[in-house]
């Protein structure tokens, strides 16, 4: 059952067998896991509940009803928009639905470097099996190729540069082109349409516009939650919730659970010190021609051939440590995007249906960090920097590249210099170090991972192996704030598949009857 925070006068007092705080990703699937198997679960959602019919697919009105912070949140110094969504389903009401497993070079380092054994894919695959099976994730269809696509595929080809659809959480989707904003013919297979309700129907409670912010701990053992319901127009308070459970999972997203725990244990060290975010930057490509870059689902093909990083003979970066994702925006966030002012940002707009564009996922070394200002508000600092400007500076010239082999007649970096690379002269010459310092360019993050990390070490790692924190018996967290680190491609089913390890795990521990 949904019940909406957002129209309840009457305190509320539950009592489950597990609470989950946050309804995306990781709380869906962990969820979803329990209560198949008999658990009563009760979720939690800060954000709004809101079904296809919702979803105008304008995006003034998606990013003001369902983006954090209503689309608005960005780092301390505003050099990056931070994108996510709260609403129930969390960030896969909006997310474009790339799906990759980790790759195994990924898992490998995060068994070796933070002591999860657990982390191979013969453990994991069962449970990609199964997500994959229930969200109905395949390659990508032909069909659901627009022409930038194309283009950047036929590009890729010219260069020798590997490159593929990505699998997909879609089924029968009629490539309409505006995932970002929800979608109102229920193909994408976000977590609202899917594990949530599996939950309902199983007898769960989900609560939309349900705000914790406290863990109630009593003999070193998390025994229950409390936050308050919301207006969801105003955010003012309608009345208190409190859940009483066995177990307490959190799974509001890097941000929310990041939050919560910063608010609860004040003294940890490593909560908030490991923020991730795949820095986006944007390429755009003007074909001198109308192309179709606005149907199909915006990331169609992906370019893997720069995920490692290349080092020189004498070990120093000489390239790569990134992909790139096919990328297609609507006209206001392409304008907001876009450097220019006045008549040139005008000229510029013109032509936005002869735009082709590309977006990097990098895979960075160095993370930000999230802390509570003095006015107990969440902040993000966040800097590109070292060897990742470097990640992003080739990202920019290879990205060029792809671009004019597909035939572009100009690439545009959108910086605050306005550069434009016609030819392999120009890209040398003028693509450097200068387009991404900070507030040089847009640049984005929509992959928020590493808040509160799970390890064997308590000096680097807010949790267990199991997901169960050091510190708090009961405990969990399972979603992308427990990753340990960057994930070098699209997190989600990273996180799904982790959160579900972690579900099967709690449930195992528990004792409980059936499998
Ligand atoms: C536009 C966009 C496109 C993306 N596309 C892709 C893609 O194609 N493929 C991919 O793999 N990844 C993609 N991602 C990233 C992916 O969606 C996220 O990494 C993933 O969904 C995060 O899962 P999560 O469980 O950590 O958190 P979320 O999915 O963010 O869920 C957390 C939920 O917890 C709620 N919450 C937070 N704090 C509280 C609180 N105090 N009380 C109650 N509830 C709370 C939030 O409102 C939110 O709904 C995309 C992201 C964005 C923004
Ligand atoms: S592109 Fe497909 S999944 Fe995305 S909103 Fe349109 S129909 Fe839905």
């Amino acid at each position: 059952m949904i019940i909406q925070g957002t129209n309840q006068h009457a305190d509320v007092r539950e009592k489950a067998d597990v609470v989950i705080v946050g309804t995306g990703s990781g709380g869906g699937t962990l969820g979803a896991y329990l209560a198949d198997r008999g658990w009563n679960v009760v979720m939690l959602e800060k954000g709004g509940f809101f079904r296809a019919e919702d979803f105008t697919q304008r995006e003034d009105e998606a990013m003001a009803a369902f983006n954090g912070r209503r689309g608005l949140d960005s780092t301390i110094d505003n050099a990056i928009f931070l994108n996510y969504a709260e609403a129930v389903g969390g960030c896969t009401v909006h997310y474009w639905g790339d799906s990759f497993r980790t790759p195994p070079d990924r898992l490998e380092r995060w068994r070796t470097g933070h002591g999860l054994d657990w982390m191979t894919p013969a453990e994991l695959d069962p449970h990609w099996d199964a997500i994959e099976g229930e969200l109905g994730i395949h390659i990508t269809e032909e069909r659901l190729l627009n022409e930038n696509n194309r283009l950047v595929r036929a590009g890729c080809e010219a260069l020798g540069i590997e490159g593929a659809p990505p699998p997909t959480a879609r089924v029968d989707c009629i490539g309409c082109g505006w995932t970002q904003f929800g979608c109102p013919y229920n193909a994408k297979t976000s977590q609202l349409i899917t594990t949530i309700p599996r939950v309902s129907l199983a007898g769960g409670r989900v609560y939309s516009d349900a705000r914790v912010d406290h863990i109630v701990v009593e003999n070193g053992r998390a025994i229950a939650v409390e936050g308050t319901l919301r207006n969801r127009g105003t955010g003012d308070e309608r009345a208190k919730i409190r859940v009483d459970a066995d177990v307490v999972v959190l799974a509001g997203g890097a941000l929310g659970t990041a939050d919560i725990l910063l608010r609860n244990f004040p003294d940890d060290r490593v909560i908030g010190r490991r923020f991730y975010i795949n820095p986006h930057y944007f390429v755009w490509a003007d074909f001198g021609r109308e192309i179709d870059n606005a149907t199909g689902i915006p990331c169609a093909y992906v370019v893997h051939g720069f995920r490692h990083v290349r080092l020189d003979d004498r070990a120093r970066y000489a390239g790569g440590g990134y992909i790139m994702l096919t990328n297609h925006q609507s006209p206001g966030i392409a304008a907001a995007m876009l450097s220019s002012t006045g008549a040139d940002h005008m000229e510029h707009m013109k032509r936005w249906h002869h735009l082709g564009s590309l977006m990097s996922v990098i895979d960075e070394e160095n993370p930000g960090r999230i802390f509570l200002g003095e006015d107990g508000i969440r902040r993000t600092e966040y800097n590109v920097k070292g060897v990742d400007q470097h990640k992003a500076v080739d990202y920019l010239k290879q990205a060029s590249r792809i671009f004019l082999a597909a035939g572009a007649k100009e690439v545009w970096i959108p910086d605050v210099f306005g550069t434009v690379v016609r030819t392999e002269a120009d890209i040398a010459s003028k693509i450097g170090l200068r387009s991404v310092q900070p507030n040089a360019q847009f640049c984005a993050g929509s992959h928020l991972m590493g808040t509160a990390p799970i390890g064997t070490d308590p000096a680097d790692s807010f949790a267990g192996p199991t997901g169960e924190a050091h510190r708090v018996k009961g405990l969990y967290v399972a979603d992308g704030a427990a990753l340990p680190g960057s994930v070098s491609v699209d997190p989600s089913l990273t996180i799904m598949g982790v959160a579900r390890w972690i579900a099967a795990g709690i449930h195992e521990r528990s004792g409980r009857a059936g499998s």
